[in-house]
């Protein structure tokens, strides 16, 4: 069995569940559910979108290779005997330690330990569906494929180079789209005939910019390092001897795997403080989209400030919402990305199968809780709320990751 499949019963060991604050509003039904199911069986696709994106999980075998837990059940027996007393429960009063505190403490590096033991291939998917785009495909075609195919990104292969020069990713399509995109009536003409080699030459200007990759007996340290160091959400593993594109890994997969395994190793007791007291996540300078705002401003934040997601607020500062990145290949889902003068309250509600509400967490929950949720419901980030719903901050996969794998090592590859 693939290790995304065992996610649901796995949590941090002594960390209590709560669910009063996972949802700010909306139902927890069935949208949500198939979306979580189908995430954890691949989670780079689409749910939903596109005529393949249902069956697509078919083909997926996602089982863990073998070298892996072979590594496992030898690192388990180890553990056993070191396993320390356990943690004080999170309502226990605690001595009041800082992040850095925290960090001294022994076995605050476990995590970090744990990702420099195994490599890319022990996280990787035995196999599973990969699109890759010539660049002389025509970038509409490409997105379209993207989601036709129920797929995120693909890799860029250069058939004149004979490699693989870089990736397609949303992000792309909300490039084009900010950079042609004039008014709801005027055809963007841009995307129907440019070539991808026409944009990233446009784009790029003649600054090369090369792919960012990794080989599949690279230890998942160094995977943490590259995504968050390289602010990509996409880590192509590629074969060190053919070239191939293996798999494509994410924040989101590194996670369900450190969650998975990790909730057999020592538990620091970091996972115990709350996350008002550690202080992971964005708490300052926060990008937020109004619910009457248009698409067209949710797209010009998301390219001036290179943040994955945008808290829609109401009038009154309350989140009431969610705008990912991901959200904006529904334009191209739907054929409407010629309609940027929609408001973003308008976009969320036709938004098909996909979350609704906002997953959410309190400063008084703690790390293990945050990291639980996180999780389970398989999102890029949570956004941080007070009682009355009002914004305090985002607390990201890329904070989690850092500060569980990297900030033990001395590394700091988000603020850098
Ligand atoms: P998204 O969150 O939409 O999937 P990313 O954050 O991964 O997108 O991508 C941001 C930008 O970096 C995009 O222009 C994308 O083409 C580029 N990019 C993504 N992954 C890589 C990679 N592995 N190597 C080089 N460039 C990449
Ligand atoms: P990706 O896998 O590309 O990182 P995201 O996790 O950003 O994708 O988004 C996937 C879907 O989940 C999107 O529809 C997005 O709006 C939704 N989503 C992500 N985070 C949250 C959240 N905290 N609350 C509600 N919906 C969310
Ligand atoms: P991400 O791109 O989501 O992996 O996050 C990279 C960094 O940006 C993390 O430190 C996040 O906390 C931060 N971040 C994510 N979304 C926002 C936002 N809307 N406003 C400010 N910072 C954010």
């Amino acid at each position: 069995m693939d290790f995304l499949e065992q996610g649901d019963s796995a949590s941090w060991p002594s960390s209590a569940m709560t669910t009063s604050s996972e949802r700010i509003h909306g139902k927890r039904g069935a949208k949500a559910s198939k979306w979580t199911r189908q995430e954890a069986m691949e989670e780079g696709e689409l749910p939903g979108l596109g005529e393949a994106a249902g069956s697509s999980t078919d083909h997926l075998d996602l089982g863990l290779g073998i070298p892996a837990i072979a590594a496992w059940g030898y690192e388990l027996e180890g553990l056993e005997e070191e396993r320390p007393a356990p943690c004080p429960c999170p309502q226990a009063p605690l001595p009041w330690l800082s992040w850095d505190d925290e960090l001294q403490k022994p076995g605050a590096q476990v995590y970090m330990h744990f990702m420099q033991e195994h490599t890319c291939y022990d996280a990787m998917a035995t196999s599973s569906k990969l699109v890759i785009f010539d660049t002389t495909l025509e970038i509409k075609k490409a997105f379209l494929a993207l989601v036709a195919n129920g797929l995120r990104a693909a890799p860029l292969w250069d058939s004149k180079k004979q490699s693989f020069v870089g990736m397609l990713t949303i992000t792309d399509f909300i490039l084009v789209l900010h950079r042609y995109y004039r008014s709801p009536l005027v055809q963007i003409f841009e995307i129907e005939e440019h070539k991808i080699e026409t944009w990233r030459e446009i784009y790029l200007q003649g600054c090369f910019k090369p792919l960012v990759s990794i080989s599949p007996n690279d230890s998942l340290f160094e995977a943490v390092y590259a995504l968050i160091k390289n602010r990509i959400h996409r880590l192509p593993v590629l074969d060190p001897v053919s070239g191939a594109v293996l798999h494509i890994l994410t924040h989101k997969r590194l996670l369900k795997f450190l969650h998975i395994f990790g909730a057999l190793l020592p538990q620091p007791s970091f996972l115990s403080r709350t996350i008002q007291d550690l202080g992971i996540g964005t708490f300052r300078d926060l990008a937020v989209v109004l619910e009457t705002a248009p698409i067209l401003t949710a797209l010009d934040i998301f390219v001036d400030r290179r943040v994955s997601a945008l808290p829609v607020v109401n009038e009154s500062g309350q989140v009431v919402g969610l705008y990912s990145r991901f959200d904006v290949i529904h334009l191209a889902a739907q054929k409407t990305y010629n309609r940027l003068d929609m408001s973003v309250g308008e976009a969320l509600r036709q938004r098909t199968l996909s979350l609704e509400g906002v997953l959410s967490c309190q400063p008084h929950e703690s790390f293990g809780e945050i990291i639980d949720r996180i999780a389970r419901e398989q999102v890029h980030r949570l956004v941080l709320v007070d009682e009355t719903q009002h914004l305090l901050g985002v607390v990201s996969l890329s904070d989690i990751l850092q500060a569980l794998v990297l900030s033990p090592a001395g590394i700091d590859a988000l603020g850098a």
